[in-house]
């Protein structure tokens, strides 16, 4: 640990991507544990954070107060529930701090308060923290180009831990975001979330999204276009939950000297 490093807090520190995110901070150059905030009422209030994530002592005992671990604090890394994360932007804001947000789920209102608290914090949001899966988001949207959607249907798959509440994905939504800007079109309003029952025919534009959830899959995503005769299939696999984390530690980092404003990973990668 060196005096310039980046102090960082993880909020919801004892959840599947606080515990990767401890692990990923602790083996990181530039960056140090500055806080581990847990909600209220949970079993770990009070236990070492290093020691919940499986890397020995480190002196941050888990807290539920926020405010106390934002003091000092020069970044926020937020994997949470999406009134959780509104919550901790407005604090984010006030502190004018770095907030990166990997929280799925969150409506049109939610991203709206994200956007108002950008004027003030350094937020980056994505639904995927990982590079595989922000590379195939381009891709997909070249493909999505490239192949008409008179003769090219567009399906994305995904699959899912048995534990996951929300659907469809967060990076099932980014890829179909992806697809609809090279098409051209608006993914709300040409997405089909659900099929059951007579649906009738295909409509030719639209993007389906299929969905399966089991076992203690980190995130499985292809995103299939479907022509006459052939198919294209473009696909990321996370086999480990410390990709994300790695992509939210890299993107504190990189808002570290930028301007407020609300980033994407995309920005963060260059790929924008
Ligand atoms: P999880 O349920 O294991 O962890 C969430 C944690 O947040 C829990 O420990 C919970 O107690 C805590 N929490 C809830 N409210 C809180 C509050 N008010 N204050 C402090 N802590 C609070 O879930 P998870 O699998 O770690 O996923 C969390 C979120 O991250 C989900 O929305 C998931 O979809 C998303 N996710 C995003 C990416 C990405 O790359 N963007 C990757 C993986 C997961």
């Amino acid at each position: 640990m060196t005096a310039n490093d980046m102090k960082l807090v993880v909020v919801g520190a004892a959840g599947r991507m606080g515990q990767a995110l401890i692990r990923v901070i602790h083996e990181t150059d530039g960056v140090t544990l500055h806080a581990a905030v847990q909600r209220e009422g949970s079993p770990f209030i009070g236990k070492d954070a290093g020691e919940l994530a499986g890397v020995g002592t480190l002196g941050v005992p888990v807290t539920a107060d926020p405010l106390q671990a934002f003091l000092d604090a020069e970044g926020v890394l937020d994997f949470t529930t999406p009134a959780t994360s509104v919550a901790f932007s407005i604090l984010a804001a006030q502190a004018r701090i770095v907030h990166v947000i990997g929280t799925t789920g969150c409506s049109i209102e939610d991203e709206e308060k994200f956007k108002a608290a950008g004027r003030h914090a350094r937020l980056v949001k994505s639904g995927n923290m990982s590079l595989g899966v922000n590379l195939l988001g381009v891709l997909v949207a070249q493909a999505a180009k490239a192949l008409p959607a008179a003769g090219w249907d567009i399906e994305i798959l995904e699959m899912h831990h048995k534990h996951k509440v929300d659907a469809p994905s967060g990076t099932a939504l980014l890829l179909g975001e992806a697809a609809a800007r090279g098409r051209g079109i608006d993914l709300a309003s040409q997405s089909v979330r659900v099929r059951d029952g007579h649906t009738g025919a295909r409509p030719t534009g639209t993007i389906g999204f299929a969905t399966l959830r089991g076992g203690s899959v980190v995130g499985d995503h292809s995103v299939v276009l479907a022509g006459e005769g052939e198919l294209v299939t473009l696909s990321h696999s996370a086999r480990d939950r410390s990709i994300f984390a790695r992509g939210a530690v890299a993107a504190a980092l990189w808002a570290r000297d930028k301007k407020p404003g609300h980033y994407s990973m995309l920005d963060v990668l260059g790929l924008s």
